[in-house]
């Protein structure tokens, strides 16, 4: 396995790309200890303490003790996930969790583009709470990890282990891309780990308030995220010029 740094600028491909991995991560915590290996404190894990979060902090903690993990905070979270970020932050106390907060208050947002900004512009509003926060927090960082999994949607399906990430111009390191949801899951409770007391209430994908809705039997996972829009992602995992 390739264990040299791969910058931004040379990277060629995934060094992963032709491995099966065939533990019971399925290639997470190697992947995870070649990334920190390889890029070491200049790579941060930005998590959104949903399911695979929690995963991931897990086996973050098993490799890297003192990782820096940032959460975008909106400002528009459910009480639920604050509450989860405690309880992670109790039982990890080494790791740097940082709040990162938008340069905007949601009050000097609603001055300068109207109140609700995520009902009449929602891609506006996820580049000023989301997007713009983890551009200023990735400056500086050559790598940062994504819990992204391969089966939750047709643009994800092709996401390697290591990517090229031409929206941050880093490097996107993806440990979870086997993972099925019954996977996180399994791990999640075999482990005992803490999880958002929203997802037993219909939310299997956690979000901002406003843009997050319970889901029904049978609904695609991610459906309940700015329901009853075109919008499907926040635009952290597309280009920038999509
Ligand atoms: Fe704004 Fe909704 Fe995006 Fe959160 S998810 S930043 S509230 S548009």
């Amino acid at each position: 396995m390739a264990n040299s740094k791969l910058s931004y600028e040379q990277f060629t491909g995934d060094p992963f790309e032709d491995w099966k991995p065939a533990d019971h991560t399925k290639g997470a915590e190697e992947v995870l200890r070649w990334a920190y290996d390889t890029y070491g404190d200049s790579m941060v894990y930005a998590c959104s303490f949903g399911a695979e979060g929690i995963v991931l902090i897990d086996l973050i903690s098993k490799v890297k003790q003192d990782a820096d993990i940032v959460f975008l905070d909106t400002g528009v979270h459910f009480p639920e996930t604050y509450d989860l970020i405690d309880k992670v932050k109790a039982r990890y106390p080494q790791l740097n969790i940082h709040m990162k907060q938008p340069e905007l208050t949601l009050d000097e947002q609603a001055e300068k583009h109207g109140s609700a900004l995520w009902k009449k512009q929602p891609d506006m509003c996820c580049y000023i709470r989301k997007i713009k926060p983890l551009e200023d927090a990735l400056s500086g960082a050559e790598a940062w990890i994504s819990g992204l999994r391969r089966e939750q949607s047709v643009s994800r399906s092709k996401t390697n282990f290591v990517n090229k990430d031409e929206r941050f111009q880093s490097i996107k390191v993806c440990p979870l891309i086997y993972w099925t949801w019954d996977d996180v899951w399994d791990y999640i409770r075999v482990n005992d780990l803490d999880y958002n007391v929203l997802h037993d209430q219909g939310y299997p994908s956690i979000g901002c308030m406003p843009c997050t809705f319970a889901v029904g039997e049978g609904e695609d996972d991610r459906s309940g995220r700015w329901k009853g829009t075109s919008k499907t992602e926040c635009g952290l995992h597309t280009a920038a010029n999509q």
